[in-house]
């Protein structure tokens, strides 16, 4: 016998789960649906996001930053340390704890707010404005009815032609994230925010290696200025990135050998013990049997959405990763939330142009808005203000002086217009710039701001005054 919803959910990561609980909160009887399983069988809510993205990426970025720090940065603070080591079993199942507490605390979300969830395959059967039937195939099947179906599918990794991934010798972001033994030789080919964090986890704990980036500038879609600043701290510590290169063949056997054509057109070849595949990922519509009841997919293989996440079916919407922009946990979400309330009648909005985002290596980047090359090439008249973390005395004390803030400011209006963060907590510090942007703030409004002192966020406020020439500490 069918079930009847007023919204089903198809996915549990960080778009589908929370449209499910803001749909459940507007009084909506919604059920979710998710296949995802962990290896004792229960299911493993929180998409790639929870499962093999997001959090365990930075619990591993965490354990191995701490390692370094043991390792290289105690002794500055008269720490002696002897005998350091680290038991990889160990850190690997510290993240899988953690992965673990996030997956069991969305069920109980899930619980509080009545979500009903279904864990198995979602597909679409048939339907129109009246109602969508849904089969779930998992331990027991199912048949939903739905007035309302928000697609919240995500994505997969993108493989290399002839490389496909084994997860033994060719990476995804999930093997990349349970490799058992530190490997001797790294490769990564890909120098974006995935390839960044896993490069700088296994770099931390001994691998030594090599990113291999196909375009010719290092982080193309962030401000050049800390791109540059960046890539001096990377390759400081021993990443060694190549960039401009053209990856011919791949070979894994024993190890795994990249051929390829470097920068200066000469013809290379590496070996590796183990090669992370980083290089985009693509839409999951796979399963969902959107044939069936002709639900449109653009060129790209992403479900065809407006503005507001509706696809070309009646009262069906998709969010998150499966649809264009950016490949963020916090769009998803907050594409999410915006279409449970449009379900509701409300006026749901997500702003784009102040979607923050963060790459969470060492140090961190951070930005919102427009990068300085993509004003010039507007021909937007803006003036620009930087800070160095150097001269901050929060960052002083921790010992961590890498990197700046940048604000870019319209030049006649001095309306914020991007802010750009390379140092120590640079994703903590970007949300003041996100907040600034969306209430329409010039720098002059951070600039007259009381903040705290000490504290690295001073260095925003710096920057800001740096725009109109008058930083104090600087
Ligand atoms: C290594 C890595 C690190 C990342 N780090 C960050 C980060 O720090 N910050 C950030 O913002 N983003 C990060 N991301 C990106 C982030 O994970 C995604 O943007 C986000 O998970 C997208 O959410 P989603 O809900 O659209 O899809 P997903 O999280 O992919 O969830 C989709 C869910 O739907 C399920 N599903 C698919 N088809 C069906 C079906 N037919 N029936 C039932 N269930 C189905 C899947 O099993 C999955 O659970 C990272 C990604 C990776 C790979």
């Amino acid at each position: 016998m069918s079930k009847n919803f007023d919204v089903v959910v198809i996915g549990g990561g960080p778009g589908g789960y929370v449209a499910a609980i803001r749909a459940a909160q507007l009084g909506f009887n919604t059920a979710c649906i998710d296949e995802a399983q962990r290896s004792d069988g229960k299911p493993a809510l929180g998409g790639t996001c929870t499962n093999v993205g997001c959090i365990p990426s930075k619990a591993l970025l965490q354990s191995s930053e701490n390692y370094e720090h043991a390792a290289h940065s105690f002794a500055d603070h008269g720490i002696e340390v002897k005998g350091l080591s680290f038991d990889l079993a160990k850190m690997l199942g510290r993240k899988d704890k953690v992965v673990k507490q996030n997956n069991d605390g969305i069920a109980f979300l899930f619980k509080k707010n009545k979500v009903t969830f279904f864990h198995g395959k979602g597909s679409f059967v048939k339907g129109d404005a009246s109602g969508w039937e849904i089969k779930v195939a998992g331990a027991a099947e199912e048949t939903l009815i739905a007035k309302q179906v928000i697609v919240a599918t995500g994505s997969n990794p993108r493989a290399l032609p002839g490389a496909e991934f084994d997860e033994k010798l060719i990476l995804s972001n999930t093997g990349a994230l349970d490799i058992p033994e530190v490997p001797k030789k790294l490769g990564v080919i890909g120098a974006g925010v995935i390839g960044l964090e896993m490069g700088s986890v296994w770099r931390r704990l001994g691998a030594e290696v090599t990113i291999l980036e196909a375009l010719p500038t290092f982080l193309g879609a962030v401000d050049e200025q800390i791109a540059k600043e960046a890539r001096k701290s990377f390759t400081k510590q021993g990443l060694n990135i190549q960039t401009g290169v053209a990856i011919g063949k791949i070979s894994a056997k024993k190890n795994v050998t990249v051929e390829y054509t470097d920068a200066e057109g000469k013809a290379q070849s590496a070996a590796f013990d183990k090669l992370i595949v980083s290089i985009g990922r693509v839409p999951n519509t796979n399963g969902l049997n959107a044939a069936a009841v002709g639900l449109k997919l653009d060129e790209r293989g992403f479900v065809a959405v407006d503005d507001e996440c509706r696809t070309n079916l009646p009262n069906v919407w998709a969010v998150g990763d499966v649809v264009r922009g950016p490949m963020l946990a916090h769009k998803a979400e907050e594409e999410g939330v915006a279409v449970a309330e449009r379900i509701a009648g409300q006026h749901g909005h997500v702003d784009f142009n102040t979607v923050p985002w963060v790459i969470y290596t060492s140090p961190e980047i951070a930005w919102v808005g427009k990068t300085e090359q993509q004003l010039k090439a507007e021909g937007v008249d803006y003036r620009a203000g930087t800070f160095p973390f150097m001269a901050n005395g929060r960052a002083r004390a921790l010992g961590d002086t890498t990197g700046m803030v940048k604000f870019l400011a319209d030049a006649k209006t001095d309306r914020i217009l991007g802010v750009h963060i390379v140092g120590p907590m640079a994703s903590e510090l970007i949300s003041e710039g996100v907040v600034a942007m969306e209430f329409g703030a010039s720098s002059e409004d951070i600039a007259r701001i009381c903040h705290a002192h000490p504290s690295l966020s001073e260095s925003v406020k710096e920057a800001a005054l740096a725009v109109d020439k008058r930083s104090l500490n600087f």
